[in-house]
């Protein structure tokens, strides 16, 4: 059991709010970590083992991921304990929002994470009657679907093109591996091979699958919708390999897109990619990431490489009040600009500093919000 007040630091978390409702069962929790820099923006998981530590690092992510892309919200999450496979989802959800209308939408707008999907946002602004509750709505209402979109994903593959390029290491003709093919990995593998990189494992919560000469990106995504993550048990090319040991074959960029904490010092140890590109939030301990540091593998930190989905909430938050649905075309440019950008400031400030890229990453972005926090007088002047 978590002791809120453990959670708080120099940084945050400002508030907590745990929530419940007997009738429906809900329970969940909201955490708003800083908004020095802006109100709280963050997605909202749905996992029968959510806590509120989880939700709270989850929460800091998300502060150092909007300071990290220079846009101007504020680090939160929200988690509710629940199977995303209820029958009484929508139930939960409803009650969930309804817990937290005097936090949404004026201190946090609620999102997409693992376990909610366009229609869910969409039952979260109807719920509290405003559309302005919930970003990743359907395209049809006017929000930026960005899992189907695939916005994540693809600025990832930006950032790893960047990141090969940085170290004069070509993304053409490399080999990558991808442990997760959701909203995240797939459309990271797309646009990856789209950039002529050949992917040559990819994995789901049900195993792993390998060809070292390369899988076909275009029919593993059609297997999926086919069969969903089971794909990986039916697909007839490649070898099938245990979940996990994707992160240790043979290539040249790994991309962890499932879970957080999957990569400790024992697997770091036998990590053969020359760079690490961080799909999911916090896939990587701080201990693994000084051993990959020391064995010269460089890792582009989360809340630099999957900071494509923010780019687009931010699009899609900025257009709450305007009611013009942003152009997508113009989100993919954003996101792809911003990316890359932000990934060789990252790589360089930390070679400059000898250092990780996360800790570098982290110093770069903590001094943007220690400036906000100060302006607004919530610390000392300097
Ligand atoms: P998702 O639910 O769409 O997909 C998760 C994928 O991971 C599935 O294919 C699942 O089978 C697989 N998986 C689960 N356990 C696994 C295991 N042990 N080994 C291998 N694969 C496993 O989720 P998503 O939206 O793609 O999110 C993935 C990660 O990226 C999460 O950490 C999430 O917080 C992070 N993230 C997502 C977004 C976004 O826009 N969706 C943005 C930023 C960060």
């Amino acid at each position: 059991m978590t002791d809120a007040l453990s959670l708080v630091d120099d940084w945050g978390p400002e508030k907590i709010v745990v929530v419940s409702h007997r009738r429906t069962g809900m329970k969940g929790v909201l955490v708003i970590d800083n908004t020095a820099r802006g109100m709280g923006k963050g997605g909202t998981r749905m996992s029968p083992t959510v806590t509120v530590g989880e939700v709270a690092r989850l929460a800091r992510v998300m502060t150092w991921k909007w300071a990290g892309v220079d846009l101007f919200y504020g680090g939160a999450k929200a988690g509710i304990v629940a199977d995303p496979a209820s029958r009484d989802k929508e139930a939960i959800l409803r009650a969930f929002a309804r817990a937290l209308s005097n936090e949404v939408p004026r201190e946090y707008v609620m999102g997409l994470d693992m376990g909610l999907t366009e229609s869910d946002a969409a039952f979260i602004q109807d719920e509290l009657g405003d559309r302005g509750a919930a970003v990743g709505t359907p395209g049809h209402l006017g929000g930026v679907a960005y899992d189907k979109l695939g916005v994540t994903g693809y600025g990832l593959a930006e950032a790893a093109d960047a990141a090969a390029q940085h170290l004069g290491q070509p993304l053409a003709g490399s080999r990558v591996a991808v442990q997760g093919f959701g909203a995240v990995g797939s459309a990271a593998a797309r646009r990856l091979a789209e950039l002529g990189a050949t992917v040559v494992a990819v994995s789901t919560a049900h195993g792993a699958l390998h060809d070292p000469a390369g899988l076909d990106v275009t029919e593993l995504l059609a297997a999926r919708d086919e069969h969903g993550d089971h794909f990986v048990t039916r697909h007839h090319r490649g070898t099938r390999l245990p979940c996990g040991s994707e992160l240790t074959v043979d290539c040249d960029i790994l991309v962890p897109a499932a879970l957080q904490d999957v990569i400790q010092r024992p697997t770091a140890q036998h990590i053969k990619a020359r760079l690490v590109v961080e799909g999911a939030n916090l896939p990587t301990s701080p201990e693994a990431q000084g051993l990959l540091a020391e064995r010269g593998i460089t890792v582009v930190p989360d809340f630099v490489a999957n900071a494509g989905g923010v780019v687009a909430a931010a699009f899609a938050m900025d257009s709450r009040y305007s009611g013009f649905r942003p152009d997508t075309a113009t989100i993919f440019e954003t996101i792809s600009t911003r990316l890359r950008a932000n990934t060789v400031t990252v790589l360089d400030e930390a070679r400059r500093q000898g250092t990780t890229p996360h800790t570098a990453g982290r110093s770069l972005a903590e001094e943007r919000v220690r400036t906000a926090m100060r302006s607004k007088g919530r610390i000392p002047p300097a």
